[in-house]
């Protein structure tokens, strides 16, 4: 560069270098702080769990969402899809191990506890157009108050804080079912009786990836077979007595008798009656246990 002395050179470069060195430091001081808030936020690609899960799923929330729930609040969240919805008929996919603690999972997760809260005793997330593998739920004192003491006594109904659980496989303990009316987010505003196996033992990973197995019994068996049930396309009026799907204003009406096509009449409560299966379950089983041994393997 011709007419520049030595001297003014190296001014001119030291000054650039001050320059740059300078806005790379606030450069990256923004980061940091991006950083920190999109952590808090939780939109980050990779965040930390919402909250804490226990080896029985209960999921405690922390308050460091608190700010996401006033966005969920705010936009109102998803609707419950209702049945038609092409999601409520696939089969959702697992959700892998490492992909738990991102945002868009804990977001998930939050929202259906929210809808959950809210509207029922259990969500899955296909039910909000998520084909994923992760249900909810809850069953509180306030939420049974419309059932008599002696219903929920026969029903084995018990409070349960709000659990999570991600890719739930559940395994039926004993021949024991019981059959009772149950309903559905997605088929608002009917019921109809359902058998239902009694006992159940449920394993997968909680809300923050951590392994959850636990045995359910009575209605918190009935609401995980339901939910399970989601994340394969199935819904309860697939399993139903169907001669007993009434609008839930009927609840109380008398069940039907004996028909001479469709058989004997439903008695509630439990036997050991077998739960009512879908037409192809033994394929549907023989699929589940090729897919199973086919994981064993890779594993060894
Ligand atoms: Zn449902």
């Amino acid at each position: 560069m011709r007419g520049m002395t030595h001297a003014h050179s190296v001014r001119a470069s030291t000054a650039r270098e001050t320059r740059a060195r300078r806005e790379t430091r606030a450069r990256r001081g923004c980061e940091t702080r991006a950083r920190r808030r999109m952590g808090a936020r939780g939109d980050d690609a990779r965040t930390r769990a919402y909250g804490a899960s226990e080896p029985d799923g209960t999921w405690r929330e922390k308050n460091l969402n608190a700010f996401g729930n006033l966005i969920n609040v705010a936009r109102g969240g998803r609707e419950v899809l209702q049945a038609g919805a092409p999601p409520l008929r696939d089969v959702a996919k697992s959700v892998a191990p490492e992909r738990v603690e991102t945002g868009e999972i804990q977001e998930l997760i939050s929202e259906m506890v929210r809808v959950c809260k809210a509207r029922g005793v259990g969500l899955a997330a296909p039910q909000l157009g998520t084909r994923l593998r992760v249900i909810v739920l809850e069953d509180t004192v306030e939420g049974m108050s419309d059932v008599s003491a002696k219903e929920l006594e026969r029903q084995k109904r018990k409070p349960f804080a709000v659990k999570v659980v991600i890719n739930p496989e559940l395994e039926p303990i004993g021949d024991a079912s019981a059959a009772f009316f149950e309903g559905c987010l997605s088929v608002a505003g009917y019921r109809a009786v359902v058998r239902r196996h009694l006992k159940v033992r449920c394993r997968g990973l909680g809300g923050d990836g951590a392994p959850v197995d636990f045995v359910a019994e009575g209605w918190q068996a009935r609401i995980l077979q339901h939910e399970v049930d989601h994340l394969n396309g199935v819904l309860y009026t697939d399993r139903m007595e169907s001669r007993t799907f009434r609008r839930v204003d009927m609840l109380e009406e008398a069940l039907p008798g004996d028909h001479p096509e469709f058989g004997r009449a439903v008695v509630l409560g439990e036997s050991n009656e077998p739960v009512v299966r879908g037409r192809n379950a033994s394929a549907a089983e023989d699929a589940e246990a090729r897919v199973k041994s086919r994981r064993r393997n890779r594993r060894r």
